[in-house]
């Protein structure tokens, strides 16, 4: 990145001009983080990725820290000073993605009329670039930075944060909002509400016979897990936004063997937070039907839901409030999947998501941005940093 000298005129039209200009730097940033590809839990990948990040940033005036891990993927975290009289903002967001290494061979780096493909495009490599350019352009301004920032980029997003949740929620705990720069829904919509995620595995132990000699001896795990997938589905409701599936079931030998165990594993969804224990209660007081079989239940809730609160209204508000000074309508959706906004949220700090990229095809090969969004996007969220009060 070739920094310019002359001072930038620090209104948000100026900003996104200033950014607009520089469409063709951002789309060369995104194309320098997809090509360096970085799945979730390949460490050597991943850090790779993350140090090239810390580059970027260290280049824009940030003070860079990396969080070190010893399995997963290191983190990084870069402080960016400002005006200190106002509490900082936490910029959010992950460079892991779900595709595996080698990907770029079936799904190249490509810009086709307008738009660019590649795996972690969306999800959310162009989220990081508009982070970056935001934060250039309000570094460019007279005034610089109207705040001090955080930026927390983290490398296992994708498989649940083990590693960077403790970072992420001690981070947030010291900002006056959280903004995620996860992709955007239809339209370019924010995200103000997200269901929270859990999961359990359920194992069903009964006790094996042969099916011809000794049928009544037995006691079939793959029956009685039978009965608990009706029972777990049954707890379903869909008008409090509560979902369970059981998405994964194995069991048995052969077939001429009564199972002797047989597991299900099950993806659980809130809406809102007082039913992710009330259903943590509901799946473990299980009991089996039929009394010779045991049940072994292990898991529960991991992310707590994003609830769209009123400080998370206000938030929107104040993002639409800065869309409209660009010339631009903003709308927000609740969404069914979860990210690490959920957990920053959780703790009570209020979180904006789905601030990054505007495209399509998150986690498929048809994964895209639309270029020309960039650094609106970006404007956008230069606008909020020194917005948010
Ligand atoms: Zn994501």
């Amino acid at each position: 990145m070739s920094k310019t000298k002359q001072r930038l005129d620090s209104s948000l039209s100026g900003i996104l001009q200033w950014l607009t200009e520089r469409e063709d730097e951002m789309v060369a940033s995104v194309r320098e983080m997809v090509v360096r590809e970085s799945p979730t839990h390949d460490k050597e990948a991943g850090d790779k990725l993350c140090s090239h990040l810390a580059d970027e940033f260290a280049r824009l005036g940030g003070q860079i820290k990396i969080h070190q891990q010893r399995t997963a993927g290191n983190h990084l975290q870069v402080n960016f000073a400002g005006a200190s009289s106002r509490q900082p903002l936490l910029l959010l967001g992950h460079f892991d993605t779900v595709h595996d290494l080698g990907t770029l061979r079936t799904m190249p780096w490509r810009e086709h009329r307008g738009r660019l493909y590649g795996p972690g495009v969306f999800d959310m490599k162009s989220g990081i670039v508009q982070m970056m350019f935001a934060l250039w352009a309000l570094h460019e301004t007279a005034e610089g930075l109207p705040r001090p920032v955080i930026v927390l980029l983290v490398s296992d997003e994708e498989q649940g944060s083990s590693s960077s949740r403790r970072i992420t929620e001690k981070l947030a705990q010291r900002c006056a909002a959280v903004l995620v720069c996860e992709p955007s829904g239809p339209g370019g919509a924010l995200k103000t509400a997200r269901k929270g995620v859990g999961g359990f595995r359920l194992k069903v132990t009964g006790h094996a016979a042969h099916s011809g000699l000794d049928f009544e001896k037995g006691h079939s795990a793959i029956l009685e897990l039978a009965h608990q997938v009706r029972a777990l589905s049954g707890l379903t409701d869909l008008k409090r936004g509560i979902t369970l599936n059981v998405g994964v079931i194995r069991g048995g030998t052969r077939t001429n063997v009564i199972a002797a165990e047989a597991i299900a594993e099950v993806d659980l969804r809130v809406a809102r937070k007082s039913d992710g224990a009330v259903m943590e209660r509901r799946v473990r007081r299980l009991r089996a039907v039929n009394p010779n079989c045991t049940l072994h239940i292990e898991g529960g809730i991991n992310r707590p839901p994003l609830e769209r609160t009123k400080h998370v209204a206000a938030l929107f508000e104040k993002a639409r409030e800065v869309a409209r000074e660009l010339g631009f309508k903003l709308n927000e959706i609740t969404v069914g999947g979860g990210s690490d906004g959920n957990f920053t949220a959780g703790i009570g700090i209020p979180t904006l998501d789905g601030l990054g990229a505007v495209g399509d095809g998150a986690h498929a090969s048809h994964e895209h941005v639309i270029a020309s969004e960039l650094p609106r996007r970006a404007a956008l969220l230069a606008g909020l940093i020194g917005a948010i009060e």
